[in-house]
């Protein structure tokens, strides 16, 4: 056994060159073929690619996807994202739970089924839905989920679900793909979603001159979507004006906002699109190589959009002298994720495009400057590379044109929560809060969180505002929650995901947020003093400032956007101290747990 693990570990990563840089593919394979990565198989990958083996160890232990115990050869991943348990997760987890008499975090007895939570697997308008190995099942229901279990203790094929529910729409039932994904696209507008002709803007790129290109981007005022909105062009022409002969172009496909799902629609259904902008983006900057770093849970699209690289090359619109353009070389390939929210940050996408763990890199240097493997790099959101594609089809005008003047363009919006018709939306920039309210049919609205936990929670009094840079900016995440909500216990969830989530390197972002969560939990339990407020202001501020990347620079904003717009929620529920006695620790609810497992019962009131 030792000599075959031997030889198949060294086959996988022959398969890579031995190259550590690849170390997410090898260590993938790998956990795909054992169902973990072992501590044998981590001193025999260290040793094929010259790695420490303490190099190896951290980019299994860092990734939610690969672990060194091996787990069930079907993995259900049933998400727990705060839209997911509105739509009542916690009832099919208990029907998951009871069907295979295991608990979450477990594996059954005869090594067939692990069940875990995952974060937002970007399934927000379709949930609760799970993963199961690649296949995502979405609409899930106690009696669906029981199904689900008893078809796959007859045939544990996870394949066979997508069939056996329907397929979803449009290319969701394309022969590679076959998942029951909907695309719930619910509005179309006039730059993506629209019918778009093939390839025109590549074909107009290549007639002009890199720096030429740059101008009309530039001249567009496209900024970037997934929500830090840098101007698009000032990027490329940085990136173009790096020293450094090699230079890359990297998509971030990473979408990990709760509450966003709308590159999932773009690389199902424009995934040439994206592609073509990648190509004009390496031909702007002068990059041979461009890499799309696909997130984890969309590898039911991985065969799908290899597929159309391939017909990509074959048209010559990938490869040597592109469309006949004298030395325009370019390629892309796929880089997989594997479960780490981080990865979405450009510093740390670039880290685990390396083959390192998803750690966000210090800066400057920019990425512009010095990025994937030390050389200059733009990294750019999948709905910018589409938007690309267009501007150089119809021109900077046409793009700048469409919008609210400053915010040019449209902006894909994935809606979801308390609504009738949640899915993909394109606005112009400039569309109100309250003209989306109609269209996505949602009443009694109470709050709606704009650009995912990172972004802003708003309230009635700011649903005239509209969707763009300038008023409400978001990278698209849109969710909507009624009057029944309690503010506070979404905060909270939300909160938990970031405790979740953070990589821990800075002591801001780790320790505070998990003390703003515990405050939080104590006002949820009645135990809340007005003097909380002000500490969780503090304390989300410091976390703010301390912290050295997005995740923790946002973090805290759950609380303080509740706290800032849904004040009179808090104070309904905070109590003055009594004598200067309030309790703030709940002994029975801390000994609760200690006494389950001795199955002993309390004489605490
Ligand atoms: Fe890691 Fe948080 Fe620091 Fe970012 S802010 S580097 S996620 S600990």
């Amino acid at each position: 056994m030792a000599k075959n693990l031997k030889q198949i570990i060294e086959n996988i990563c022959a398969r890579y060159q031995n190259d550590r840089t690849r170390m997410m593919d090898i260590v993938r394979a790998v956990q795909e073929q054992f169902g973990g990565v072992s501590p044998e198989a981590i001193d025999l990958i260290a040793q094929s690619t010259d790695a420490h083996r303490v190099e190896v160890e951290s980019v299994v232990s860092f990734y939610a996807f690969l672990s060194q115990k091996p787990k069930g050869k079907v993995i259900i991943r049933l998400c727990n994202d705060v839209v997911d348990q509105m739509k009542g997760v916690q009832a099919v987890a208990r029907a998951f739970s009871e069907e295979l008499g295991i608990g979450f975090g477990e594996t059954t007895p005869d090594s067939w089924y692990t069940l875990e939570w995952a974060p937002c697997i970007g399934m927000c308008d379709q949930a609760p839905a799970a993963l199961i190995n690649d296949v995502m099942v979405t609409n899930l229901t106690t009696d669906k989920a029981k199904e689900i279990v008893r078809a796959l203790k007859l045939n544990p094929n996870p394949p066979i679900l997508s069939t056996r529910y329907g397929l979803g729409d449009g290319n969701n039932a394309n022969a590679l793909v076959q998942s029951m994904v909907q695309n719930n696209v619910k509005k179309t507008g006039e730059v993506l979603l629209c019918d778009v002709p093939a390839d025109a803007g590549l074909r107009k790129a290549i007639q002009k001159t890199p720096e030429e290109v740059i101008a009309e981007v530039e001249a567009s005022k496209l900024r970037g979507r997934g929500g830090a909105g840098f101007p698009t062009g000032l990027k490329w022409k940085f990136t173009r004006g790096s020293k450094g002969p090699e230079k890359f172009i990297l998509c971030n496909a990473d979408e990990g906002e709760p509450g966003t799902f709308k590159d999932r629609v773009l690389l199902t259904e424009r995934a040439h699109l994206v592609f073509e902008g990648m190509t004009i983006g390496g031909y702007a900057i002068g990059a041979t190589t461009g890499i799309l770093y696909l997130r984890g849970e969309y590898a039911y699209l991985r065969p799908f959009l290899e597929d159309i690289l391939q017909k990509r090359r074959a048209a010559n619109l990938l490869g040597n002298n592109i469309l006949g353009k004298d030395g325009f070389h370019f390629d892309i390939r796929i880089q997989m994720g594997a479960g780490a929210y981080i990865c979405g940050e450009e510093t740390s996408l670039i880290s685990s495009c390396e083959g390192l763990r998803g750690d966000p890199k210090n800066r400057p240097p920019f990425p512009p400057q010095q990025g994937y493997l030390r050389k200059p790099t733009s990294v750019n959101n999948v709905e910018t590379f589409a938007a690309v594609a267009r501007i150089l089809d119809k021109g900077a005008a046409w793009f700048a044109a469409i919008g609210s003047g400053k915010s040019t363009g449209t902006k894909l919006l994935s809606i979801s929560g308390d609504c009738k018709n949640p899915g993909v939306y394109e606005y112009p920039f400039g569309v109100q809060v309250r003209t989306l309210l109609q269209d996505v049919g949602a009443e009694n609205t109470q709050a709606l969180l704009i650009g995912g936990p990172s972004g802003q929670f708003i309230g009635a009094e700011s649903f005239d505002k509209t969707i763009c840079y300038d008023d409400l900016a978001t990278g698209g995440a849109i969710v909507i929650f009624n009057k029944d909500r309690n503010m506070i216990k979404i905060a909270q969830e939300y909160m938990e995901f970031f405790v979740e989530e953070s990589c821990g390197y800075c002591t801001p972002c780790r320790v505070g947020n998990v003390l703003i969560d515990k405050c939080l939990q104590k006002i949820l339990a009645g135990q809340g003093e007005p003097s909380d407020i002000e500490y969780l202001q503090n304390l989300g501020n410091t976390v703010k400032k301390g912290s050295r990347c997005g995740l923790g620079q946002t973090s805290p904003n759950p609380a303080l956007t509740t706290i800032k717009n849904f004040r009179a929620v808090y104070d309904a529920v905070l109590k003055p101290a009594q004598d200067g006695m309030q309790p703030t620790f709940d002994l029975k609810a801390a000994v609760s747990d200690a006494e389950a497992l001795a199955g002993r019962h309390s004489v605490i009131h």
